[in-house]
């Protein structure tokens, strides 16, 4: 498989030069030439096919011969080795639960799969990677957790001092290794003003092989497929499903998109924003304007100016119409989100995390509009990462799962670093 660049100003490159450049020269987002199709046989085992297997079917016309099969076999399988659960919520609508990976977010599944495309390719460079990468969260501890201990790629993460919860700045801080932590006296639009300029160094880039490791990046986007997938399996309704997801940068929802262009049965996304609603305008209106980003209680949302929402309009050759055919935009604000957790987990018992609760709301008002639908929402995190809301609208504490009580005994080590280039500069000369 080719990618081309969406800036049309760029050679076309391979799966293994498109990961480890993550952006192409001249800007822009790579994007594979073509749709590959999900072959009958596939469409007719899904549901009895593991889901390493499944996982191998999506992703190989992506990855091409960049990595020889047996290895994307093992790579598949180490990357989907947690569950995915499809649990009903209401009578209409299923919650597919994408938190139970290592560090309790949908994020695990892209970093695990980019991690180990780049530790193979770094077996036959030279010069270690360097993946640097800004984070308001999320992104840094599933990156940490998934690049631990990889050869040949050296990972630093900024984040914005303060800013993040306890659990995730011990995710991000604690691991050690090739992972080093750099605590940002300032906030996220300093850490991703420095990793932008990293990125523009030619002194830098003399130095190392610079990668980013967000949605971007090929091998961190595509693998996102594997989760509509996993909930057609278990999809028990004659019809195809309605699936809400939480949008931020846009990543996860187009690569839904590119499964359904690939033929996996969807009948309809709704993209559920919080008050950074650019692309739900847009699909209401068809006019794009970026605009700054603005703070909500869904944080890992906040984005003025979706990366991905480029490759969505590739994806369906810029026509609006067709676009806003199969996807519909919602907006939830910060009152509905804190009300959809404290009514849902009332009236049945199901926790929300901020983000599944904005997706949940678009959901349930998508679904009202279309009675005779059944509906899945992508829940992108667990509620534990998220107390400072959650728990004051449901009156208690929300456990820490297993998975993680390790953590809170680690001491935290990190980096401090002023706002300002230069620091990141001597920082990644040494
Ligand atoms: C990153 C993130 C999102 C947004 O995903 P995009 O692919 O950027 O749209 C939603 N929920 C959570 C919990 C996240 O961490």
């Amino acid at each position: 498989m080719r990618y081309y660049s969406l800036n049309q100003q760029a050679p076309t490159v391979d799966f293994r030069a498109a990961t480890i450049a993550g952006q192409a020269p001249d800007g822009g987002l790579y994007f594979p030439e073509r749709i590959p199709q999900f072959s009958p046989e596939v469409l007719a085992n899904l549901k009895t096919m593991t889901r390493a297997e499944l996982a191998f079917e999506v992703i190989q016309p992506y990855v091409g011969d960049a990595i020889p099969t047996d290895v994307l076999r093992s790579i598949c399988a180490e990357t989907v080795d947690f569950e995915f659960p499809l649990v009903p919520v209401t009578g209409q609508i299923s919650a597919l639960e994408l938190f139970h990976g290592p560090t309790l977010a949908f994020k695990d599944v892209g970093a695990r799969f980019m991690s180990r495309c780049l530790g193979y390719f770094s077996q036959q460079q030279t010069a270690p990677v360097t993946v640097l990468v800004a984070t308001s969260g999320d992104t840094g501890g599933a990156v940490a957790d998934g690049f631990l201990g990889v050869e040949g790629v050296e990972v630093v993460i900024l984040y914005p001092s303060g800013k993040v919860s306890p659990l995730q700045e011990l995710q991000l801080t604690t691991l050690g290794q090739n992972i080093t932590a750099l605590e940002v006296r300032g906030n996220f639009d300093d850490c991703q003003r420095l990793v932008k300029q990293a990125f523009l160094d030619p002194q830098v880039l003399a130095h190392r092989q610079l990668t980013s490791a967000n949605s971007i990046n090929v091998a961190r986007w595509l693998p996102q497929q594997f989760y509509y997938c996993y909930a057609l399996q278990q999809w028990a309704h004659d019809t195809a499903p309605v699936v809400a997801v939480p949008s931020g940068n846009f990543g996860n929802i187009c690569a839904g998109l590119m499964a359904h262009a690939s033929g996996l049965p969807i009948g309809h996304f709704v993209a559920a924003c919080n008050a950074n609603s650019a692309v739900a305008d847009y699909l209401r209106t068809g006019m794009f304007a970026a605009r700054p980003a603005v703070v909500t209680l869904s944080n890992a949302m906040d984005v003025g100016n979706p990366s991905n929402f480029g490759r969505i309009l590739e994806l369906f050759e810029q026509q609006h119409a067709a676009v806003s055919r199969l996807v519909s935009g919602a907006v939830v604000s910060d009152a509905e989100t804190t009300a959809t957790i404290g009514r849902v987990h009332q009236q049945t018992g199901y926790l929300l995390d901020p983000h599944g609760a904005v997706a949940f709301r678009a959901l349930e008002d998508y679904l009202t509009e279309h009675p005779e639908a059944h509906g899945i929402f992508l829940e992108t995190a667990h509620p534990v990462k998220f107390p400072e809301v959650v728990e004051p609208v449901i009156g208690t504490e929300v456990p820490v799962p297993v998975a993680v009580r390790g953590l809170l005994s680690r001491t935290k080590q990190s980096v401090l670093l002023e706002p300002d280039y230069a620091a990141l500069q001597e920082f990644l000369l040494r």
